[in-house]
C-alpha cells in the first residue's frame, strides 16, 4: 500500500483522492481551507457523482495540525500560484524519500517545486481529468480523463518508483501514461488555456461564442505564435500547428462550445487566476530571452485588472 498526501484536497484533489483510496491506498487530505477540514472531519467529504451521492470518509488535516510522518508520494493540487506557500507548509512532511507528483495546470510548476525539493523526487505531469469544488466538503465528479507523467531527473531509482505509480493509479483507474517528453505536453495544455481560457474570460463568453467571432483567427495565431516563439527560446519541442489544429478542434459542432473555461469561473467567484503561470509565463520568459511578447503582456495585465476590479467591487 502506498501512503500518499493530497496537498491542496479542492476538486481536483479530491478526486484523485477518492479514486485512490477506493483502490485501497492510504490517502491523507491537507487543505488549508478550515472549513472544508473541519466538515470531512466530522461528516466525511460529499461527492455529487453520475451514479448517485457517496460520503467518503478520510483523515484531513490542514498543514499546522500534521504531524511528522512519511509519505511516499505527496500529490501537489493546488492551484499554480499556491504551490509555494503550500510546500512551505508541508515541509515538515516532506523526506529524502517522498516523491512530489504535480499535475496542476500552467508552466514553472516543477521550477517552483525544486525551490524546496531536489529534482530527482519531483514528477510533473498533466491530466484532462475535471471536478468541480461546489462548497467545503463538496465535490460533484463527472466524466473521464487520463494523465500523462515523468520524472523530471530519471534515475534508476526514481524510474522504479514511477513504474510502481503507474501500476497504482491505473488500480485506481486514473488511466496513466508516461510521457517520453512531459515538458511538451505542459506547453501545450498551458498554451491550449492560455488562448481559449484568457480570451473567454475577457470577453465573458463560452467556447463556442469565441469560435464564432470574426476576429477569432487573429487572436489565436498571434497570441500562440508568440508562445511558440519563447518555447522555442527556451528549446522547449512545441508544434505550433498541432496546438492550434486543437484550439479549433473545440469549435465543432458537438465539442466544447457550451464550456466556460475555468478561468472564467474563477474570475466570476472572486478567485485570482492561474495567469501568470500562462501568458503571464510566456510573457516573463520572453523578457528574459529578448523574444517581444507584447500581446502576451497585454492579456496578462488586463486579467489582472479583472482581478483587481473584482476585490474592488467585493469591498
Ligand atoms: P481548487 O481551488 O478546487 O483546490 C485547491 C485547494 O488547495 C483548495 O482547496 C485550497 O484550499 C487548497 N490550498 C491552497 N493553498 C493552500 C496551502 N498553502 N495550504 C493548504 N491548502 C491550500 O483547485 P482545482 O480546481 O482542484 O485545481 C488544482 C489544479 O489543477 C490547478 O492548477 C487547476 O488548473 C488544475 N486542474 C483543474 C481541473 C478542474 O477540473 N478543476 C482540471 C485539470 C487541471
Amino acid at each position: 500500500m502506498m501512503k500518499i498526501a493530497i496537498a491542496g484536497a479542492g476538486a481536483m484533489g479530491s478526486r484523485f483522492g477518492k479514486m485512490l483510496q477506493d483502490a485501497d491506498q492510504d490517502v491523507t487530505l491537507i487543505d488549508n481551507w478550515a472549513a472544508h477540514v473541519t466538515r470531512i472531519q466530522q461528516h466525511g467529504l460529499l461527492f455529487h457523482l453520475p451514479e448517485g451521492d457517496a460520503t467518503v470518509a478520510f483523515p484531513a488535516f490542514t498543514p499546522d495540525a500534521l504531524k511528522p510522518q512519511h509519505f511516499d508520494l505527496i500529490i501537489l493540487f493546488t492551484k499554480a500560484m499556491q504551490m509555494a506557500g503550500m510546500l512551505e507548509d508541508i515541509q515538515g512532511v516532506i523526506d529524502q524519500d517522498t516523491k512530489i507528483l504535480v499535475l496542476a495546470n500552467g508552466i514553472g510548476n516543477v521550477e517552483t517545486i525544486e525551490r524546496f525539493v531536489p529534482r530527482k523526487q519531483i514528477i510533473a505531469g498533466v491530466t484532462v481529468w475535471s471536478a468541480e469544488l461546489d462548497g467545503p466538503a463538496e465535490v460533484t465528479l463527472t466524466g473521464t480523463g487520463s494523465v500523462s507523467l515523468q520524472a523530471v531527473a530519471p534515475d534508476a531509482a526514481n524510474e522504479a518508483f514511477l513504474t510502481q505509480l503507474v501500476a497504482v493509479m491505473n488500480q485506481a483507474h486514473l488511466n496513466v501514461t508516461v510521457s517520453p517528453s512531459v515538458i511538451e505536453a505542459i506547453w501545450k495544455k498551458a498554451a491550449f488555456n492560455s488562448v481559449l481560457n484568457t480570451y473567454t474570460s475577457l470577453i465573458s463568453c463560452n467556447v463556442g461564442e469565441f469560435g464564432s467571432f470574426s476576429h477569432r483567427d487573429a487572436l489565436i495565431t498571434s497570441t500562440l505564435h508568440e508562445i511558440a516563439q519563447v518555447a522555442t527560446g527556451l528549446k522547449v519541442p512545441f508544434d505550433e500547428p498541432a496546438t492550434l489544429a486543437l484550439i479549433m478542434s473545440q469549435f465543432a459542432p458537438g465539442q466544447n462550445g457550451a464550456h466556460y473555461a475555468s478561468m472564467y469561473q474563477d474570475l466570476a467567484k472572486n478567485r485570482l487566476t492561474e495567469i501568470d503561470y500562462l501568458n503571464g509565463y510566456v510573457a516573463k520568459k520572453g523578457a528574459e530571452l529578448g523574444i517581444p511578447t507584447p500581446i502576451n503582456n497585454t492579456l496578462t495585465a488586463l486579467i489582472h485588472c479583472r482581478e483587481e476590479l473584482n476585490q474592488m467591487q467585493a469591498k
